[in-house]
């Protein structure tokens, strides 16, 4: 069949990267995105960084200082803090140009050529400019042609100037003066990247030392299942997979194996149902052409008994292509249920009726009260003719055979039980399967087709009940279906 035949270029024939090569490449990327990061934020980033957190300290700072100028004390505090916070120099002065606190760090006087007088103009200018003045520097020298004289001496690389003017919740009249320098710092960048670049060739190295030992531990497991799976592919059932590696290879595996154990076993039932129905179909018709040809050779023969034999093998013939033809519908799913409101109770005991005629056997049946049940009459008739007639098959000495109608709170449960030798343990879920018989050997199993009981589930399953079997060996068997009951029947 053209859907059954492989893809004409196999998937893996198209060239793709391994799970070693992806995860190297992944790992690579990861490893690249991190060092680019850590270089950009610590190394090019880094001075920006520092100058922005530094200006902002020193604008705290000088917060500070300025919610603080009607209490000395107070004042005197906050000056101490930010010149040793911020590493700056400050100055406070009143409107008059008097200084009230000084604060140095650096051994020059930034403030030095600032007089009284200075000191007053400036309190007046930047009071006039709105209270704040900011300036920054580069070597000492305001970068956009601001107010240059304010400090002196200032020689580092880069520095910020606060200036405060205001009139104090008190009534003062102060002016605040902040110096700091944000100078970049080199020294520490250049610590940085030899850091850096320790860093990032052990990153590397680890990058390909972690991607080599996982991508092993992934990929070897998945190589060796995939040999595994071609080796099934060309039809070896009892190839196993390893189950190692990660949980989910390992599941994976697991998951294999076990579909291998089911292809062996529809490998098994595909051989011995060629076997069986070539054997089954072939035994009557022996016995039909023996026989006819016995009838019209020998005059004598032509006697009512042999024509019965013809017709009894022709019978179980049509009962094999019977069963055969139900079971292929009723498994493809073609097969719609004539579901009618029936007497089960009554059905079962006609179905007994027609086995009057075996006078050696004795037919038990153990019910309280008529059940009826919504179901496809002819299906169910089936279902019960098949148990029965295993049990008959099967049933020992005594050829007893009990059958029992149980009525629970929503279901009907009916048994059939023999007296036979009963089945083995493990044989108790295999013998639902098509064309399976436990002892293929034995005399009576040649009887049947091995179909009824796939039949028989088939059919309870399309009705939405539920069957089983116990057995005991040597003390026989008991196989039971159970059946919902209609609404009504199971409330009353
Ligand atoms: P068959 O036509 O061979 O009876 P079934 O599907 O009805 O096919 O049964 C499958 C197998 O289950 C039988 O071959 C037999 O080995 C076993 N079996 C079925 N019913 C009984 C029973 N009542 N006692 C013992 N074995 C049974």
């Amino acid at each position: 069949m053209k859907s059954d035949a492989l893809p004409a270029e196999p998937r893996s024939k198209r060239f793709r990267f391994g799970i070693r090569t992806n995860l190297f490449i992944g790992f690579a990327l990861l490893t690249v995105v991190i060092v680019a990061l850590l270089w950009l934020f610590q190394i090019v980033f880094l001075n920006s960084f520092y100058k922005a957190i530094k200006i902002a300290d020193l604008r705290q700072n000088a917060h500070q200082i300025v919610r603080s100028l009607d209490d000395t004390e107070m004042m005197y505090e906050a000056v101490a803090t930010a010149a040793q916070d911020s590493q700056a120099n400050v100055l406070v002065a009143d409107g008059d140009g008097v200084r009230l606190a000084v604060a140095r760090t650096s051994l020059n006087d930034v403030f030095s050529q600032l007089w009284p007088n200075d000191l007053r103009t400036l309190y007046q200018d930047t009071l006039a400019q709105g209270g704040t003045y900011f300036q920054r520097y580069i070597h000492g020298s305001p970068v956009d042609g601001g107010a240059a004289d304010i400090i002196r001496g200032a020689d580092s690389l880069e520095s910020v100037l606060y200036v405060y003017a205001l009139e104090t919740a008190g009534g003062n009249e102060r002016l605040v003066i902040l110096f700091a320098s944000i100078a970049p710092l080199e020294s520490t960048v250049e610590t940085l990247r030899i850091q850096l670049t320790v860093i990032t060739i052990i990153m590397c190295l680890l990058a390909f030392g972690l991607a080599w030992v996982i991508s092993r531990s992934i990929s070897k497991p998945i190589v060796r299942m995939n040999r595994s799976a071609a080796e099934l592919a060309k039809g070896n059932y009892s190839v196993r997979f390893a189950e190692s590696g990660a949980r989910e290879t390992a599941e994976l595996a697991h998951s294999l194996n076990v579909a291998a154990v089911e292809l062996s076993k529809v490998e098994t039932l595909r051989r011995d149902l060629i076997a069986n129905v070539s054997h089954d179909l072939r035994t009557p018709l022996t016995m039909i052409t023996g026989y006819a040809e016995v009838m019209r050779d020998l005059p004598g023969e032509n006697t009512p008994e042999n024509v019965q034999i013809i017709i009894d093998e022709a019978t179980r013939l049509t009962t094999l292509v019977n069963d055969l033809l139900d079971l292929s519908k009723l498994q493809s799913g073609t097969v719609t249920l004539a579901p009618t409101s029936f007497s089960l109770t009554e059905c079962i005991r006609t179905i007994l009726h027609r086995y009057d005629k075996l006078i050696d056997y004795q037919f038990d049946f153990q019910y309280d009260r008529d059940v009826e049940v919504i179901a496809d009459e002819l299906k169910i008739t089936q279902v019960v003719y098949n148990l029965i007639n295993n049990a008959v098959t099967y049933t020992g000495e005594d050829k007893k055979i009990t059958l029992r109608q149980l009525v629970m709170e929503d279901r009907v449960r009916i048994e059939v039980s023999d007296t036979g030798e009963g089945i083995p343990e493990d044989k108790l879920q295999d013998i639902w399967e098509r064309y399976y018989k436990v002892d293929k050997e034995h005399k009576r199993a040649q009887v049947g087709t091995g179909l009824g009981l796939s039949i028989v589930k088939t059919v309870i399953d399309l009705h939405g009940g539920t069957y089983g079997v116990q057995s005991a060996l040597g003390q026989g068997s008991t196989f039971w279906f159970e059946l919902p009951l209609p609404k009504e029947d199971s409330e009353s």
